[in-house]
């Protein structure tokens, strides 16, 4: 197989499609983006609808790739929710409005190629762990921190998918049990207290309790912290604690190398990580303390994975 272009080089289709938009890509097997475009998701329309713009966009990307002399060999989607990977169903979004949507064989289909699913934070999780902040470990703990928290534990450049499909639920875990509900209807999860929404929610019900003022963002409320206010700074404090509590018990549970920290409320940077560092810190008795890093794919990651999953699958062909 030559590698130059319009020579056949192989290229794999790759679509992350999330609730606002959908990150797409043709990638080369090594990781590297020979073609990037992005198209709104408008899951308003319903997911039929949405259902035709993936396919739409991924017949798109095949048509360019041999357009310009190359061979697109598979296609990976990565998508939110509940994701069963080894049906290729897209079982539940709350997001896109997904039930139960056979959409990998709808992909195999139009496109004419080997197709997989995948769930969009564990296969961003592969491409931070394989190409990423966490390329140099072997065990990574991937958490993403946005409206939600969810988390994607990687061994060797593979991630776990559980028996279920629900591996990874880093967000619901119970921190504090008399603590705010959580959208999953239980109190005290982790993501009703650290995600970059509790955060916002936590702050602006403080700061104005009549509810009369506009919201005020977690990167506002970073913000603030940083510039010294006293309620920006304990609500922040509050989230990094609990935030602590949830990694630690990620640690016992996985003794990962490197944790992978990413989302929204990761682009705080080092006013996340240094106290959530020393947090962990605190909490870790016999277990080794983790590598704290910020995740370096930015919100390109779930469309790697999906293009390192569909790699994956055809080897194992
Ligand atoms: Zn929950």
């Amino acid at each position: 197989m030559t590698d130059g272009p319009g020579d056949g080089e192989r290229l794999v289709v790759a679509l992350d499609v999330g609730g606002t938009g959908m990150k797409c890509a043709l990638v080369h097997p090594d990781g590297r983006v020979a073609h990037a475009e992005r198209h709104p998701t408008d899951a308003g329309r319903g997911p039929d609808a949405v259902v035709e713009t993936v396919l739409a966009v991924a017949g798109g990307l095949a048509d360019r790739a041999r357009a310009a002399g190359s061979t697109p060999v598979a296609c990976g989607v990565a998508v939110p929710g509940v994701v069963d990977e080894a049906a290729g169903v897209a079982v539940w979004s709350a997001n896109v409005g997904f039930r139960d949507v056979p959409l990998r064989d709808l992909v195999a289909a139009r496109l004419g190629l080997p197709a997989v699913l995948g769930h969009d934070v564990r296969v961003g999780g592969i491409a931070e762990a394989r190409l990423g902040a966490g390329r140099d470990a072997r065990h990574v703990l991937f958490v993403a921190i946005g409206t939600g928290i969810a988390a994607a534990h990687v061994v060797a450049g593979s991630a776990a998918v559980g028996a279920h499909g629900a591996a990874g639920e880093i967000g619901h875990i119970l921190v504090r049990p008399d603590g705010p509900r959580c959208g999953c209807g239980r109190p005290g999860c982790l993501e009703a207290l650290s995600s970059a929404s509790a955060v916002a929610r936590r702050y602006t019900a403080l700061a104005d309790p009549s509810g009369v003022d506009p919201a005020v963002s977690a990167a506002e409320v970073a913000g603030r912290a940083a510039a010294g206010e006293e309620l920006a700074r304990r609500v922040w404090r509050e989230a990094v604690e609990a935030l602590a509590d949830g990694l630690a018990t990620g640690q016992a549970l996985f003794d990962v190398d490197t944790m992978v920290i990413g989302g929204g409320l990761a682009r705080a940077g080092e006013q996340l990580l240094g106290p959530l560092r020393a947090a962990l810190h605190e909490r870790m008795t016999f277990h080794r303390q983790p590598r704290l890093v910020a995740a370096a794919l930015g919100d390109e990651a779930g469309c790697l994975g999906a293009a390192l999953l569909a790699l994956d699958s055809l080897e194992r062909r």
